[in-house]
């Protein structure tokens, strides 16, 4: 099985995806968590990427196909990927297809976190404060907000139209949210 789970920053999407992946062992790829690897190298690469992410923009797809393509690579014995924080635009959606063809697997179900936006901002200047990440301030996530809105909420419609959406309610226990994802899962 190969997933997408879909949200917007602070929706829980880190949280419940490795949940996920261990319920139905998966291979979690996150971007977010590639790209935040990639800021700890001092190369140029890494000192790019981190000025992206910390404006809260979306770095560029090449950067995003050549991590993912390296991930896959070295886990070419995976069952299935869960997909979490790609694609974030239309043009990343059409490379997923095109990556998925190439390692001939099926995208079975996009997973759509739904959280009210005032939520996302409490839960996020919480988290801020657990793990300091430097993307997790005001301002920054203003913008982070606006990016999703603008760019990646658009593909809940796509996926949607390929009836592959599936929309969970993200408020809520940890658990439960967890549940409401597995009972929808176990009836594909
Ligand atoms: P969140 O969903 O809470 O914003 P992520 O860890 O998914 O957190 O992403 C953090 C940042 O990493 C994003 O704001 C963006 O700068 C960058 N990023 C993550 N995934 C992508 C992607 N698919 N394309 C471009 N940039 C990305």
């Amino acid at each position: 099985m190969n997933l997408i789970l879909l949200g917007p920053p602070g929706a829980g999407k880190g949280t419940q995806a490795s949940m996920i992946c261990n319920d139905f062992n998966l291979t979690h790829i996150s971007t977010g968590d590639l790209l935040r690897n990639e800021t700890k190298s001092s190369s140029d690469l890494g000192k790019e990427i981190k000025s992206i992410v910390d404006a809260g923009n979306l770095v560029s797809n090449e950067i995003i196909l050549r991590i993912l393509k390296n991930f896959i690579s070295k886990n070419n014995d995976a069952s299935g990927f869960l997909f979490d924080g790609f694609p974030r635009n239309a043009e990343q959606a059409g490379l997923l297809d095109q990556l998925m063809h190439e390692i001939n697997f099926k995208l079975n179900a996009v997973i759509m976190l739904d959280v009210d936006k005032e939520l996302l901002l409490n839960r996020i200047l919480k988290r801020k404060e657990d793990e300091g990440r430097a993307d997790d301030n005001e301002k920054v996530l203003e913008n982070r907000l606006r990016v999703y809105f603008e760019e990646t909420q658009p593909l809940i419609e796509v996926y949607q139209n390929e009836n592959l959406l599936i929309k969970i309610d993200g408020e809520g226990e940890i658990s439960q949210v967890n549940q409401r994802i597995n009972a929808s899962l176990r009836s594909l």
